[in-house]
């Protein structure tokens, strides 16, 4: 795959981008430029490649989820994660609120608001500083922050996401810490990344937790296959089935205009393109990587035909 390849993808995507909109249930977030779009691939052991806007930083939004995932799946184990949340495909918005209610006892899955609440109140002993460091080691960035603007505009805004942290304190799935469990995924949700950074996380998981330039391993490998079949199954909210038959990698978007997908045992992509569909995914940058795996034959089922 040449930076000539990804162009042509981008070029396929461009006219999507004029098929959404920004986000703007967090304000900050409004004020991205819809048209821009941006990739970097990083091929385990390859050169990295990268076209259009790779290096903007924007904020990680939900793809914290999956970080969160891997780091109580890391730290507290298998057991301590699904007794939060389920495993299934929710099949509602990333917000809903009725797929907790009273006839459901806990979250569908940990990369749902509700379940990523309930995963967080674990780390947070680990704190906003540990989780920093986590996914600034994560991403191979040492320059991922948290974007101060954004966390006050989505914090200002989180009457929904609050109503669902009291949901969950109701359930008994988090204690009475609802405030601070709260004020960490919103932070968590407000650290600044670029393509370049999700590529990385991406290239990390491909090669089952060992980062490829170091040869140490960062996760274990049975956290990557959780982590990385959540992405497969829910990583898409209300989309998950479809991006599962359009691309078939496991994946992770965020309202911030980010998608993270995995090429198992060969590369991390990052993707950036903030206008949005109606379900909060990134409406041209999900046709890019429909591009690159239909003409590379990335999707995973693909590997048993080609
Ligand atoms: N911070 C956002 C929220 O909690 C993340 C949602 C998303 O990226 N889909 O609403």
């Amino acid at each position: 795959m040449d930076e000539a390849f990804l162009k042509q993808a981008l070029e396929f995507g461009q006219p999507y981008t004029e098929r959404g909109e920004v986000a703007s249930y967090i304000p900050e977030l409004s004020k991205a430029d819809g048209r821009e779009l941006g990739i970097c691939v990083r091929p385990i052991g390859g050169e990295t490649v990268r076209c259009g806007v790779w290096n903007r930083r924007f904020t990680i939004q939900s793809i914290s989820k999956v970080v969160n995932l891997a780091m109580a799946l890391e730290r507290f184990g298998f057991d301590a994660v699904f007794h939060k949340t389920k495993m299934e495909p929710s099949g509602a918005s990333f917000n809903s609120m009725s797929r907790i209610s009273d006839t459901e006892d806990i979250p569908f899955n940990p990369l749902v608001n509700s379940g990523a609440i309930a995963i967080v109140e674990l780390l947070g002993p680990v704190g906003l500083e540990g989780m920093l460091s986590a996914f600034r080691g994560l991403c191979s960035d040492p320059d991922i922050t948290m974007d101060e603007a954004v966390f006050q505009s989505e914090w200002t805004h989180s009457a929904r996401n609050r109503s669902l942290a009291y949901l969950l304190q109701s359930k008994g799935l988090i204690g009475e810490n609802v405030d601070e469990t709260l004020r960490l995924y919103t932070q968590l949700c407000s650290l600044s990344v670029t393509a370049g950074s999700l590529a990385n996380l991406g290239m990390l998981l491909a090669n089952g937790g060992v980062q490829p330039e170091t040869g140490r391993r960062l996760l274990k490998e049975e956290v990557v296959r959780t982590t990385l079949t959540m992405m497969l199954t829910c990583g898409m909210y209300d989309g998950s089935g479809e991006f599962a038959v359009r691309v078939g990698l496991p994946s992770k978007s965020g309202v911030g205009g980010g998608i993270l997908s995995v090429v198992p045992g060969e590369m991390g992509i990052g993707v950036y393109g903030p206008s949005l569909d109606s379900k909060g995914n990134s409406v041209a940058g999900q046709r890019v990587l429909e591009y690159i795996s239909r003409t590379e034959k990335l999707h995973i089922l693909d590997r048993y035909t080609r």
